[in-house]
């Protein structure tokens, strides 16, 4: 059996949205992943950059779980390529399930599902309830309003810094990646050469 170097969990659309650089983005995180022995934990879908990101991660090599309720199996297309696919009773067991597995999380590109993961992923964090690190990758600016927006909050006074400074924000995949799987305590880059 394979041995799995770090475990990403991966937030995203499931929609592509209108931009092909999302998409661009999606097979660019799932390829990293893959391609360094990692594991993707993630929705289980294959509508959207969800469905692109797991394709990808697979192609390189890589060992994907996808945790859906049994609710969204026919909405979001539930991926049977993947090497575990969880089906479970519910959004709140899918989302557990998903922060256990993960060394690190990641949201891409999304709507109201993605944000509501990330934000719940952070909250955690920022209540102690798990150390693992969280990253916002914020391809073409999508995520530019959402940034000015919390940076405004510290300065409303709701939010502190030592907050803000739990989550990693970038634009750049190959910088994000590396930095959330180095932070989570494991090496981003040793394990090409043993696929
Ligand atoms: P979206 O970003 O809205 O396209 O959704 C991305 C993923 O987030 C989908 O797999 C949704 O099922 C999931 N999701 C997680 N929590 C929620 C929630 N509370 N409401 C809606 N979608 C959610």
């Amino acid at each position: 059996m394979k041995t799995i170097q770090f475990s990403v969990c991966v937030y995203c659309g499931s929609r592509p949205g209108n931009d092909a650089r999302y998409a661009e983005v999606a097979r660019e995180v799932g390829h990293w992943i893959g391609s360094r022995g990692g594991q993707l934990v993630y929705g289980g879908g294959r509508s959207g950059l969800m469905g692109i990101v797991a394709d990808s991660a697979l192609a390189a090599g890589g060992t994907v779980v996808g945790i859906i309720p049994q609710a969204l199996v026919d909405r979001e297309l539930a991926h049977k390529g993947c090497q575990e696919l969880l089906v479970v009773e519910t959004m709140h067991e899918r989302k557990r399930l998903m922060a256990e597995r993960a060394d690190a999380f990641m949201a891409l590109p999304g709507g109201i599902g993605t944000f509501e993961e990330f934000f719940e992923v952070w909250t955690w964090r920022q209540l102690g309830y798990h150390d693992k690190p969280v990253g916002l990758l914020n391809t073409g600016g999508y995520y530019d309003g959402l940034v000015r927006f919390l940076e405004s909050t510290v300065t409303h006074g709701f939010l502190a810094d030592w907050q803000m400074d739990l989550i990693r924000v970038d634009s750049a995949a190959d910088r994000l990646l590396p930095a959330l799987v180095q932070a989570a305590g494991f090496s981003a880059a040793a394990h090409l050469d043993a696929i």
